[in-house]
Order: C-alpha cells, then structure tokens, then sequence
C-alpha cells in the first residue's frame, strides 16, 4: 500500500523514520525543488492507520508548490507529518520532536519548515536544535516567532478585494463577516474587521474566546452549528477544513468565501458548485498564505517589515487576478489560481 502511493506521487522525494517507542511514524514530502528549496510546514496528528498519514503529507506537500507559485516568492513545496498515536506532551514530546529533527536535517536545505497543525514556535524551537532549516522558531530564540497575525493579514487584504469583485466597492463600514474560527488568524482577522466598521458575527466551540470577543470588539456570537447557514456577506472559515461541500453549500447565505483554513473545499467539484450558486470563493492556498509569506520573506529573503506588508497586500492583487482570469476563462477561481501557479512552474 505505502509503496503504491509512493509510485504514484508526482513528488520528487519521500523520506520516513518510526520511531519504535512511540509507534510515531514520520514523512517528510518533498514535493518540487524547482522554484527553490522545498517550505512547508510539520503537522502532528493522530491518524488511523501510516497510509492516511503519507496520503496527506503528499496532499500537503503538493499543495505547498502551488502555494509558494501562486504568491511568487522563490521556494518549492514540501510537507511533514508526524503521525502519532496520542499527541504527546513534555519529555516524549520533545525526544519526538528531535528525532524528526533529525529526519529532517537529512534532507538538509532541500526542505525547510515551520509549524502547522498541532505545532508551535516552541516546537520549532526543538526541532531547529537538530535541523538548520526552521522557521518561525520563538522570537526569544531568534525565530519570527507566530505566523497568525500575518496570515490573518493577508485574509483581510484578500476579503477587500474579493468585496471589491462582488460589490464594487471595498468598504468594510456596513458589509458583514462571519469568522468561523476565533484563533490565532481568526481572532486578529475579526479585530481587524471591527476597527474596519465591518459587522463581525463570531462562531468558535471555544466559548471563553467568543465571550471575550463579544466584550471587546463588539462582535456578535453564532451558535457553531448555525455558523453555514446564516445571512452574511463574507464567510471567513478559520477553523476546519472541508466546511464548503456538496451539502453545506445549498445552505449557505453568503456572497463569498474567503478565510484562512487549509482544504476548504471537500472536493474539488464544490468550486464548481460554489460558481454556480453565485458565490465568489478566494482559493485558501492563495489567501492564507500570509503566514508563509511573514516566515520566509522575513527569515530568508531578507523583508523588512514594510516589504512584507506590501506582500501581504499583494495577495488581494493576485485574487483579482484570479478572479480575472476566472470570470474570463468561464472556469472557477480555483482552476484559475492553478493555471496561474503552474504557469509560473514552467
Ligand atoms: P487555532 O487552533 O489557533 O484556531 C482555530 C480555532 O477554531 C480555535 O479557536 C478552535 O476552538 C476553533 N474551532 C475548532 N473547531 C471549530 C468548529 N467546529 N466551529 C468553530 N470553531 C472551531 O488555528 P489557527 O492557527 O488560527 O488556524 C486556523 C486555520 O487556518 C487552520 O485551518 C489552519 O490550518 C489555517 N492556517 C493557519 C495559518 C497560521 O498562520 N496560523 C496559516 C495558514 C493556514
């Protein structure tokens, strides 16, 4: 099983450890080298069995290479997954976590990554004491430290420009946004959106973080199992993956979709479907790549803070691109920012 998926990736290389008293297996996917180093970050999950775990370090990874294409910075795309049993905490976190360093200094420059899912810049911390190439270690550490505020930067240049697309106009005063998601991204995005004059409805099954919100920003809460169903102009998913599908998207009352969570979409055909009920969908791999664009542009391109703001606008400019080419081509915005991507792929 594991040797066919390997066969039939279009990736360039595939390293794996298993760490035996952990029964942790590790996979690091290079997927293309051709723009430049392979950047993306290391998830750690809890998955049913090695295969699932391969399948969506190689998912990942591709998606990486489109990613660092369709925003143009110079690095190629690559994925780790660290698939343990039970996510684990204190000494065996970290034994782990070096022993994955040690993985992933194999490859040496080839791959460089930075946290994802279930990891943390203290994470990153660790595992730059065994690989050279690590992003967004802690700032006392030398790191950029969290991506979050950056990546929900870049959301919010991409939500003004997909307004501009739907409604002419821009202006956040009296639109309405629905963040699904109040975290790292989430939380800054909503803050941003409030100061804008926007009508921020909020939805988290963290209920201490929606609380504190309502206070401050004024925002409205949502129940979490109303969040697809409810009238807004923008719905801004910063939580999960896969909410947009064949049976939320007759139910959704919105105009766009446009937030910062990985695999929006359960399948590709629900662009399609997202076209044909009206509803303008910002491709997450374009509008979440803030993160990556703070990361690497801070600690290898060498951006100040400025040449990385100017980036971070820059991704409103690539979604009206997109959304050109899209309207243009009659194809969905999703096909569009792929052609785009791999136009730049060579
Ligand atoms: P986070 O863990 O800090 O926040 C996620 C929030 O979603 C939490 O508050 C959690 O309680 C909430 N949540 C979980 N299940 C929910 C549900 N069913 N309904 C409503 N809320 C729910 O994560 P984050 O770093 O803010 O990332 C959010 C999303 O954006 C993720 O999909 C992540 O992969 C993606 N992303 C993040 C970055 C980044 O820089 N952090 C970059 C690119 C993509």
């Amino acid at each position: 099983m594991l040797e066919d998926l390997i066969r039939e990736w279009d990736g360039e290389e595939i390293v794996t450890g298993f760490d035996r008293p952990s029964g942790t297996w590790m996979f690091v996917c290079v997927h293309s080298t051709r723009r430049g180093p392979a950047g993306g970050g290391t998830r750690m999950k809890v998955y049913a069995d090695p295969a699932e775990a391969l399948t969506d370090a190689m998912r990942l990874s591709s998606a990486m290479t489109l990613k660092m294409a369709a925003v143009d910075i110079p690095f190629g795309g690559g994925k780790a997954v660290i698939s343990v049993p039970a996510i684990p905490d204190g000494d065996e976190r970290r034994r782990v976590l070096l022993r994955y360093g040690d993985l992933a200094a194999s490859l040496g420059a080839t791959f460089q990554t930075g946290p994802d899912v279930n990891t943390s810049s203290a994470d990153m911390d660790v595992i730059a004491e065994r690989h050279t190439h690590v992003y967004c270690r802690s700032e006392e550490n030398g790191g950029s430290g969290d991506p979050g505020p950056f990546t929900a930067q870049g959301v919010y240049h991409g939500i003004r420009s997909s307004l501009r697309r739907v409604f002419g106009t821009d202006e956040l005063e009296g639109r309405t946004v629905l963040v699904q998601g109040v975290g790292d991204v989430g939380g800054p995005l909503a803050e941003q959106l409030a100061a804008d004059g926007a009508r921020v409805l909020i939805s988290d099954v963290a209920e201490q973080r929606v609380r504190e919100l309502v206070e401050r920003i004024s925002a409205e809460a949502v129940a979490p199992e109303s969040a697809l169903e409810t009238t807004c102009d923008v719905y801004a998913p910063c939580a999960l993956g896969a909410t947009v599908n064949a049976e939320s998207i007759p139910g959704m009352r919105c105009r766009i979709v446009a937030g910062s969570a990985n695999n929006q979409l359960a399948e590709p055909e629900d662009a399609e479907r997202l076209r044909d009920a009206g509803i303008l969908y910002a491709p997450d791999y374009v509008i979440n790549a803030g993160g990556v664009i703070y990361a690497w542009g801070t600690e290898s391109l060498g951006w100040d803070r400025a040449a990385v703001g100017s980036r971070l606008a820059a991704i409103g400019d690539t979604l009206a691109d997109i959304y050109e080419r899209a309207d243009t081509e009659g194809i969905s915005t999703e096909q569009a920012a792929e052609a785009i991507a791999r136009g730049r792929l060579g």
